[in-house]
């Protein structure tokens, strides 16, 4: 088995990172066979895709006796796919850690958060299964997700973050509680806590890899989905999350009783996503958009699975974030960083006016913020904040931006937490990024930021009244001003005290500086529709009834039943979504349907 130590992009830090995740060569035929011809493998299940949704479905459907060949486009370095740069965070309901933080969390009152998000009004159809997911789902998040993971090796950092706080209403969208619990390893280690033991398969001759493999059509017969037929792909040694050479060099087709398709979103397809956006909803389609996600999630495969009977719903359901930064240092084409905001910086739109309300609270209400940046017709904001909000409250979603949580370094992990100053992967985007100005006085900070606008120039008294007003509201431990009552309830979570939001101050406090602008972009990220499936993830069709041979899991399924989420998401609800899902997946080929 070959040892991966994969290219992080940040070349001023070194992450102590060994993904021991990639097939042995042997494996891999060193000549591919001939065109149209199969591996030879007679497999009982084909997987396509290699991600996190795959691997979970691969190793249940393996651990039940099948013989199990899984696909992916891509090569060996980019196993597990978007999971690997993830954050590794999991919504799980009261759970150890969230009560040694003293934090009382329910099954009831998840689901009241959850279906308060989800706001699922397509019961009679597109979202009669995702609804039946949901319930699925948050109870296994009480009880039984974290045992399953437990089982195979996984922990948590010890400190239970807050994400989605809501949208000011006990009935509307949010999290009541912190409940998003970070991986010790971040993505990385969920992967390997999967392909470790599917590789295991491997070696036992029970699961093969097709790697550089494109599905490029799914066979059917007699109404039933009974192989994949494809493009080889030329070798391509690129890095992980590099995107890779799309020249065929020969066809495959390949035959089982149950094709499981988890080939992930729509996120890098920016025209497939401003097809579907939900102007009406949420506003135009933003003209600049970022990636948030490799270029491999390229939304090929629903387009496919249509054709081969499938039902895809929710499409103009997608969970793009506002707070999106171009990476200095990019790994995949238009790649953007996700800042994952305390809630203290304030948050301008584009003409300079103060988002409102509580989704105008940074990490509060993602749709709602985003109605009220598209609405000025622009499709960037600003935060506007100081040094000590920077330090403490500034995280980057990512597993190569958080090299102490992923390289699971206790010691590095309480120095860049603890200490003074921003983590390096913050001060590095600090120094590099295009999106972030730095200045000693208001005035200075305000002409930056105007030399880097994409619209109108920004009034620097204007600005300057909104945080004098606000700075003035920080003279008593009570305000009337809703996102200066945030930080305060904020601090009354242990968590959310140490380690993530900033102790209150003064904007305007040189004490505090520099003053920091940065500006935010729209960036890609999560598809929340898919394909529609039951309970077992067998794709439904349009006469309502499962396609037979055909399961989807993961994110091209909305993370099950074509959308679990509904319109919103409470966050760290997609690993375990692709977890729930190719579980459900997996066990189900072994059923007699
Ligand atoms: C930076 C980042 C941070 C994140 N943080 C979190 C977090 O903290 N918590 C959380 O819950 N979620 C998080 N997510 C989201 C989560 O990681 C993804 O939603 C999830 O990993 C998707 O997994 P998947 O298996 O469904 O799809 P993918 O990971 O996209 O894998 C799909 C695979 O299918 C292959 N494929 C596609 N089409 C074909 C085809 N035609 N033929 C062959 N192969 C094909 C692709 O090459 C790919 O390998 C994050 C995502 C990113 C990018």
């Amino acid at each position: 088995m070959t040892e991966l130590t994969p290219n992080y992009g940040v070349s001023r830090i070194e992450p102590r990172i060994v993904l021991n995740v990639s097939p042995s060569p042997a494996k891999i035929p060193e000549q591919w066979p001939a065109k149209g011809e199969d591996m030879g493998f007679n497999a009982d299940v084909i997987v396509v895709g290699a991600g996190l949704a795959g691997l979970v479905a691969a190793y249940e459907a393996g651990k039940g006796g099948n013989r199990v060949l899984i696909l992916d486009q891509e090569n060996a370095h980019n196993i597990g796919g978007q999971a690997f740069w993830s954050l590794g965070g999991l919504f799980l309901v009261d759970s150890p850690e969230q009560r040694r933080m003293g934090i009382r969390d329910s099954l009831d009152l998840a689901m009241q958060d959850w279906f308060g998000s989800a706001q699922f009004d397509r019961l009679s159809d597109e979202d009669s299964w995702g609804e039946q997911w949901a319930r699925a789902y948050v109870h296994w998040a009480a009880d039984g997700k974290r045992e399953y993971l437990r089982r195979l090796g996984w922990s948590a950092v010890p400190f239970v973050g807050w994400a989605e706080r809501g949208d000011g209403s006990v009935s509307g969208h949010g999290n009541s509680v912190p409940r998003f619990h970070i991986t010790w390893g971040t993505g990385p280690r969920i992967v390997e806590l999967f392909a470790t033991r599917v590789l295991d398969d491997e070696r036992a001759g029970r699961t093969a890899f097709g790697l550089r493999r494109r599905v490029d059509d799914l066979i059917v017969e007699d109404g039933a989905v009974v192989g994949v037929r494809g493009a080889i792909l030329a070798d391509d040694d690129a890095p992980r999350g590099v995107s890779s050479s799309r020249t065929v060099i020969g066809e495959f087709e390949e035959r089982a009783a149950a094709v499981i398709v988890t080939s992930g979103g729509i996120g890098h397809n920016h025209e497939l996503m401003r097809r579907n956006w939900p102007t009406t909803r949420v506003g135009p389609a933003p003209s600049h958009l970022i990636s948030g996600v490799p270029a491999h999630v390229d939304g090929r495969m629903l387009e496919i699975t249509e054709r081969a009977g499938g039902r895809v719903v929710n499409r103009d359901r997608m969970w793009a974030y506002t707070e999106g930064i171009h990476n200095w240092d990019p790994v995949w084409p238009d790649h953007a960083i996700r800042i994952l905001p305390g809630p203290s910086s304030m948050w301008f739109d584009a003409n300079g006016r103060r988002l409102r309300g509580m989704s105008g609270v940074p990490g509060a209400d993602s749709i709602g913020a985003m109605k009220q940046i598209l609405a000025t017709g622009h499709d960037y904001s600003w935060f506007v904040l100081t040094q000590s909000i920077i330090e403490k409250e500034f995280a980057l979603s990512g597993s190569e931006q958080n090299p102490d949580l992923t390289g699971r370094d206790l010691g590095f992990m309480l120095r860049s937490r603890l200490a003074k100053g921003a983590p390096g992967p913050v001060e590095a985007f600090k120094e590099h990024g295009v999106d972030f100005v730095v200045a000693d006085t208001l005035p200075g900070l305000v002409a930056k930021m105007n030399a880097i606008t994409r619209g109108p120039e920004l009034d620097v008294a204007a600005i300057e009244r909104e945080i004098v007003a606000r700075d003035r509201e920080m003279d008593n431990p009570f305000t009337k001003d809703v996102q200066v009552m945030v930080i305060h309830n904020a601090r009354r979570s242990t968590t959310d005290k140490l380690i993530r939001v900033a102790k209150p101050h003064k904007i305007l406090d040189p004490a505090h500086g520099p003053l920091i602008g940065v500006r935010l972009n729209i960036l890609s990220r999560k598809t929340l529709g898919g394909l529609q499936t039951n309970l077992d993830s067998q794709v439904i069709g349009a006469d309502g009834e499962p396609v037979p041979g055909l399961y989807a899991a993961g994110e091209v399924a909305g993370f099950g039943g074509g959308g679990v989420h509904g319109y919103n998401a409470l966050e760290g609800t997609f690993l375990g979504g692709c977890i729930f899902s190719g579980r459900a997946a997996g066990r189900a080929t072994l059923l007699p349907h």
